[in-house]
């Protein structure tokens, strides 16, 4: 087993640890990753769907509802604590995917990954993805919400597949993949 999947941090583990080791592992395998056939199919499928989901939330004017829930009434869902959902899987993808992990938490009572603009993450985790409290879903019709589920559901599938794909190649040692055989992403699953 290669060490630095040996090494991986567990869920439970503090989030500054998990974030090493995926900037670690991104600076020792990136080139690995990158050249991967699968991977290479998933993370342009996977940051087009992100951004069609979050594009859906400006449409539907979510990100300006949240935004002033959490200006004006304190009720942002970004608190302090979500960041432990986060593998160290998923924090490597988003390092592939050309995002920066903060070092740091900026604001003590929100979640590690949240900056004054927002979110710093390509893509996040399932319950970030796909929330939605009841007073949007009170002021937002199910068909109105419909084009945004779809988009989700998209997002979620890849995000699904990539991860499951970046922890195969973790465990798989370099060179003993057959790019036939992992030409489909669903069958990597
Ligand atoms: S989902 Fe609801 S509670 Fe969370 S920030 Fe948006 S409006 Fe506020
Ligand atoms: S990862 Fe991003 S969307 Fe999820 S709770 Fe943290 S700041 Fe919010």
């Amino acid at each position: 087993m290669d060490k630095l999947e040996g090494n991986k941090p567990s869920l439970a583990s503090a989030i500054e640890e998990k974030t090493a080791w995926a900037w670690e592992c991104y600076q020792r395998e990136q080139e690995r990753f990158l050249q991967d056939p699968v991977l290479r199919l998933l993370l342009p499928d996977l940051k087009q769907a992100a951004h069609q989901s979050r594009t859906w939330m400006r449409r539907l004017k979510i990100d300006q509802f949240c935004r002033d829930c959490g200006e004006k009434e304190g009720g942002s869902c970004c608190g302090a604590g979500l960041e432990k959902h986060f593998s160290p899987d998923l924090l490597l993808l988003n390092l592939l995917l050309g995002e920066l992990l903060p070092e740091r938490r900026e604001d003590p009572n929100g979640c590690f990954f949240l900056s004054t603009s927002g979110c710093r993450l390509s893509v996040r985790h399932v319950l970030c993805i796909n929330y939605l409290c009841s007073k949007i879903t009170d002021r937002i019709s199910p068909g109105e919400l419909s084009p945004l589920r779809q988009a989700e559901g998209e997002e979620i599938t890849l995000l699904f597949q990539a991860v499951e794909r970046l922890k195969r190649l973790l465990v798989e040692k370099r060179g003993s993949l057959n790019p036939n055989r992992e030409a489909d992403p669903v069958k990597s699953l």
